[in-house]
């Protein structure tokens, strides 16, 4: 394996001819032997069999999970139901009454109710656990062979890690080296103020939130930077002391499967009670034999309650969960589900997102001199180039090389011929840059060693690095947002090596025509400081910084986020990108990614000039926001949201987090986001694209529509059913089906043909239309009206089924076969019409269905013939065998039902085109 590398602390494979390089003219560029970064890096790094025996000796660091509820547990809330307790009871009572089969097939009943119900939550604790298991917290650790990103489990104490804001705290650390550092311990103390923490030991007795010397597992860092070695880990760690345990993520549950959950405790409760008011009834008004009115009770109770519906709505969720992750895209919080089919805004961050964030500097201004730089994303070949001949590398080149190098935290290295970084793109970006401009990284990383630092930050956008030479000389490389640095800056040093006042006006154009050109512009600077100087702070930056030049860099839009935009465009989502990149650039890129409205960009400082009022406004209208903070992501979504929006907001750093707790659907970055962002977000994207947050959309509209065809499908066969037998009571009729074949009907048949709903592949015109009013019940409007129209038309199936067998045969069970199967074949019908509520269903798509369609239909089909047919059905549940006559005449009802859908949809598109949602 060819390994090139420029990790501090490793012997460079790579070396760079430097001899063109001139010599340095200032005092400070003398050689120290050993790098800041290796002493920081060389705290005692493990080897891999270190790790390895430190890590069987103390085990993962985890915290003992809580108790998942084990398959006994499972099987125990099955029978929590109330329709289990009806049915037990019945079962009782039938066989007490001396009814074993009827008895027989009741508890049949249960069995397989609790079963199935056990097998479906199962699966969909499986789809959560595979989820938990994505979002495993992650640390960044130096070992013998570098700096890594590992999953935090496998830290050992022993291990050096890093630390920065947004980050929680993977184990219980002792702090070597903070820079600002600001720690939140509320969840160990209770107190809500960030703690300033200091490398300096505590007393021996200490109180927990004295040891400013420690960083306490689980605690969340909201400022600054440290270094730390790993002390305890796993339930040694005060976290897993005092809980022990880590809290386990969300259950199934969304709004709409807890307004189906009450929906049907209450019917069942109203079932009940009209079910014993007519038992009595019945008992003293109509004669019938007690066995009679108590099984035609049953079936009423049974035919009424949707008893498998809540099954068949989770596992529609699961199923759900489990397709988003595939898309990269993993729900944190379950009802977010429900607001991602209805996301009618999706403001999105750009680098990394929309862009590929492979960055690549192309140009470098320095004095009056304009150069290119040649060559391919990280490759190292390539030059700079001044009027397309290779440009004279002088030493105000090699000194805005050195600032590229040095004020730097990205590692790249190569393996087997491809780029590996470590850190920010945008940085490994500039070393690439110094190498180009023959700048000796490595060398430099030693002669130059870092003393202290300003971390980058979205607010201030810049970052300044202390860096000594060996005699204690010292120069503050400074790089950042060009206009944040000109601000600072005195002079500027042009391309022979003097120093010149600041050409403020040159400067701002130039800025200008590099970022029309989509580049990201970046501007390096110095201020060379006293001898001896070891801290750096912002105020030391206000006077003596000189400019060092700009550098360009290039980050091309992602390919599929220009196609998922429009996607999103004609699913009437509005696509807004909110970036802390200058104005010119974020519009560069807006027009090449296809934005809307690209040609108008609003500016944090405008923003924050804004009333409420005019934001609201200009919020909706405006697609673009560039050099915003995360405050401004905070006031744009209320604005959007004020304005009816159900927004989507994307975040990375610690400071996303109230905007993103706020949104409606919260996005976090899962490759560069910090974890307090993860925790913040309700989704959590693998891969940081774009087109990922449009799957994420269709899927969550995919899911609600099968929420909703599986709603449309079970009620109307309950309703059906029900009415069905009250209309027989009340008119003195036999029952038209018995206890039993409802039971049969709805245990069987019902869950089988339900269940392919929860496989629906997206209807194609789902990103076709517009999204889902804000607060829009899915309980109301269409879906009442389907449900009652549907169980009508089973009702007049039901008894048309029945009078013309019995007209014909005069044969009750006769009657009551054909009848139940008449209702089944207009279930099988009705699950074609329900596949597409707002599109013909009769088309060729349509009728072929899916594998699962085809393989539940033809399951049902055997069904019914066994049911019809085998004489041991005949003694069980009464049924006759049917002529062929019958059959047909079940299954033309069951045509019926699907012509006449067919005609409803088409009546309801007509009346109402394009918002039957
Ligand atoms: P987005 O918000 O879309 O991800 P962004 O990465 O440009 O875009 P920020 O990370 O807030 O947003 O960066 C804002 C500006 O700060 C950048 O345009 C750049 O000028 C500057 N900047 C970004 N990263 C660094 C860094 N590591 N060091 C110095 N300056 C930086």
């Amino acid at each position: 394996m060819q390994s090139r590398s420029w990790n501090a602390g490793q012997v460079p494979v790579l070396s760079v001819d430097s001899s063109n390089v001139q010599p340095p003219e200032q005092h400070w560029h003398t050689l120290e032997a050993s790098s800041a970064r290796e002493q920081l890096e060389a705290t005692n790094p493990l080897s891999a069999d270190e790790v390895r025996s430190r890590l069987a000796a103390y085990g993962p660091n985890r915290l003992p999970e809580g108790k998942a509820s084990g398959p006994l547990a499972r099987l125990g809330r099955q029978l929590r139901n109330f329709l289990i307790y009806v049915l037990l009871a019945a079962a009782a009572i039938t066989g007490a009454l001396g009814h074993w089969v009827d008895a027989g097939v009741i508890m049949a009943v249960v069995v397989i109710q609790t079963l199935v119900g056990f097998i479906q939550e199962g699966k969909a604790e499986q789809a959560l656990s595979a989820i938990r298991h994505m979002l495993a917290p992650k640390a960044r650790v130096i070992r013998e062979d570098g700096q890594h990103q590992i999953d935090a489990a496998d830290l050992v104490p022993g291990d050096t890690i890093l630390l920065e804001p947004g980050d929680r705290v993977p184990a219980d650390i002792r702090l070597e080296k903070c820079h600002n550092l600001k720690i939140e311990e509320a969840i160990l103390t209770g107190e809500s103020e960030a703690v300033e923490k200091s490398p300096e030991p505590a007393e021996k007795d200490a109180a927990l939130g004295d040891q400013n010397g420690m960083a306490f597992s689980g605690t969340m860092v909201s400022t600054g930077t440290g270094r730390g070695v790993v002390v305890r880990t796993g339930s040694a760690t005060e976290i897993g002391r005092i809980s022990g345990l880590l809290a386990r993520t969300t259950s199934l549950k969304t709004p709409l499967l807890e307004q189906m959950d009450r929906f049907a405790r209450v019917l069942s409760i109203i079932v009940i009670v009209a079910g014993a008011a007519i038992f009595a009834g019945g008992l003293v008004f109509s004669g019938l034999p007690f066995r009679e009115l108590f099984m035609a009770v049953v079936g009423l109770t049974v035919a009424a309650i949707p008893e498998g519906l809540p099954a068949i709505l989770t596992i529609t969720l699961a199923i759900g969960v489990r397709q988003m992750a595939r898309r990269q895209a993993v729900v944190r919080r379950m009802p977010v589900i429900e607001s991602l089919g209805a996301v009618s805004v999706i403001c999105s961050d750009k680098t990394g997102t929309l862009t590929r964030n492979e960055m690549m500097v192309t140009t470098a201004v320095q004095g009056h001199r304009r150069l290119d730089v040649t060559g391919e994303g990280y490759e190292l070949e390539g030059v700079v180039r001044q009027d397309n001949q290779p440009a004279e590398i002088t030493g105000a080149l090699d000194e805005l090389a050195r600032a590229a190098a040095l004020c730097n935290d990205a590692h790249l290295d190569f393996q087997d011929g491809f780029p590996r970084i470590q850190g920010d793109p945008m940085e490994a970006a500039l070393k690439v840059f110094a190498h180009k401009a023959a700048f000796d990284i490595e060398a430099s990383a030693s002669y130059w060693p870092r003393k202290d630092e300003i971390p980058f930050d979205t607010q201030t956008r810049f970052m300044a690095t202390l860096n000594h030479d060996h005699h204690g000389h010292g120069v503050v490389y400074i790089k950042g947002a060009p206009e944040r640095i000109l601000d600072m800056c005195e002079a500027e040093l042009a391309a022979d090596g003097e120093t010149a006042a600041l050409d403020r006006a040159r400067w701002d154009q130039v800025i200008a025509d590099l970022a029309s050109e989509g580049l990201r512009v970046l501007a390096l600077a110095r201020k060379s400081v006293p001898r001896g100087t070891t801290d750096l702070a912002v105020e030391d930056l206000d006077t003596g910084v000189e400019l060092l030049g700009l550098v360009g860099l290039l980050d091309p839009p992602r390919q599929e986020a220009i196609r998922a935009i429009s996607d999103c465009h004609d699913a009437g989502i509005r696509v807004k990108m909110i970036t802390g990149d200058h104005a010119l650039t974020a519009g560069a890129i807006a027009r090449k990614l296809g934005l809307r409205n690209s040609e108008r960009v609003l500016t944090g400082k405008e923003l924050d000039g804004l009333s409420a009022e005019e934001l609201q406004r200009l919020a909706t209208e405006v697609d673009v926001f560039a050099r915003t903070s995360p405050e401004h992501k905070l006031r744009l979504v209320e604005a959007l949201q004020a304005q009816h929006g159900v927004v989507a907001m994307t975040g990375d750093g610690v400071n996303d987090a109230p905007a993103l707790k706020r949104a409606d659907v919260g996005i976090a970055m899962g490759v560069k986001g910090s974890e307090a962002a993860r925790e913040a977000s309700s989704v959590v994207l693998l891969d940081d694209n774009f087109a990922s947050i449009a799957a994420a959309v269709r899927e969550g509209r995919t899911v609600y529509t099968n929420l909703k065809k599986g709603i449309a499908f079970m009620l109307p066969i309950n309703g059906g059913e029900s009415i069905s037998l009250i209309t027989a009571l009340l008119l003195g009729l036999a029952l038209p089906i018995s206890a039993l074949q409802i039971l049969w009907v709805n245990m069987v048949s019902s869950v089988v043909l339900a269940m392919t709903l929860a496989f629906e592949p997206p209807e194609p015109d789902v990103m076709k239309q517009p999204p889902r009013p804000r607060g829009q019940s899915l309980l109301q409007g269409f879906l009442v009206w389907r449900v009652f129209f549907v169980s009508l038309l089973f009702l007049v199936g039901i008894f048309a089924a029945w009078f013309w067998a019995m007209h014909h045969h005069g044969n009750q069970s006769v009657a009551r076969t054909l009848a139940v199967n008449t209702l089944v074949a207009m279930e099988v019908f009705y699950l074609f019409a329900v596949r597409y509520l707002d599109t013909p269903s009769i088309t060729l798509r349509g009728v072929l269905g899916t594998p699962v369609v085809l393989g539940a239909v033809a399951s049902v089909v055997v069904l019914q013939l066994l049911f019809t047919y085998l004489p041991w059905f005949h003694n069980t549940f009464e049924t006759r065998p049917l002529s062929l006559e019958m059959l047909v005449f079940a299954c033309l009802a069951g045509v019926s039902v699907l012509v006449i859908l067919e005609i409803e949809t088409w009546g309801r598109r007509c009346l109402r085109p394009g918002e039957l949602n």
